[in-house]
């Protein structure tokens, strides 16, 4: 299997605070984002990884032979794609992950790699056991979604590149620019997207205090194996 992997790693990070985006942070001991590389790298199915990052970072990080740093864009779908238009042709599948996911597993990336070889496109999806409300302008609630109807969307997803491309392309087309994920696109454009199960582990580093949680998961991980 030949899976080129798009870390969109563009992002200010505005929610965590301070002068470093979240996904240059220090976890235990090394970047956030290197955590995320390295165990991609690991994983024999991946055949490169491509990794959008703020311009002007384009200085201070090194490609080898199988990572590429690209200039990302303004929004994550934009640096998608161009980390879709990087990839070029001859990945059997396009895998996207959030470059704030440090804590995903290996068996969840081959569940969505075999899910998206059946389907065309694959995610993996945590129940929500939150209560979701619409709100006005942040302020009232307006209304109630019901909650067995929705899923949290987790990365890694995964793609055939037609399909990837094609939904980009008509995103783009259509003005929509600010897509937080791909698998709704594709939904949005009448592909079949599969859910496999998410894992609640894979959280997404947001505030500062979800540092301390992954670093404690991530002490986890290493008794267990
Ligand atoms: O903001 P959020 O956490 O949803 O961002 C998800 C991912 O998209 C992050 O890894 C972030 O760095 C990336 N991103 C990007 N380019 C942007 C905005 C976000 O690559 N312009």
């Amino acid at each position: 299997m030949s899976v080129i992997v798009i870390i969109p790693a563009a992002g200010s990070g505005s929610r965590f605070g301070g002068n470093i985006p979240k996904q240059f942070q220090q976890l235990a001991g090394k970047p956030l984002i290197q955590h995320v590389i390295e165990r991609f790298l690991l994983d024999a199915n991946v055949s490169r990884v491509i990794v959008p990052v703020a311009e002007m970072l384009l200085g201070s990080v090194k490609n080898s032979e199988r990572v590429t740093f690209i200039a990302g864009g303004a929004t994550r779908q934009q640096s998608v794609m161009r980390g879709v238009a990087a990839a070029g042709e001859g990945a059997e599948l396009i895998a996207i992950h959030d470059a704030a996911r440090p804590l995903f597993s290996t068996s969840t990336f081959h569940a969505v790699i075999s899910a998206a070889r059946d389907a065309g496109a694959a995610l993996p999806v945590i129940p929500v056991t939150d209560t979701i409300h619409v709100m006005t302008n942040g302020a009232t609630v307006a209304e109630t979604l019901d909650r067995s109807m929705l899923g949290a969307a987790q990365t890694p997803q995964c793609f055939r590149p037609d399909i990837l491309r094609d939904v980009l392309e008509r995103a783009a087309s259509d003005g929509v620019t600010a897509a937080t994920d791909e698998a709704g696109l594709a939904a949005r454009y009448g592909y079949l997207v599969k859910a496999v199960p998410g894992d609640p582990r894979n959280l997404k580093i947001t505030l500062p205090e979800d540092l301390a949680i992954a670093e404690s998961y991530l002490e986890q991980w290493s008794e267990e194996s």
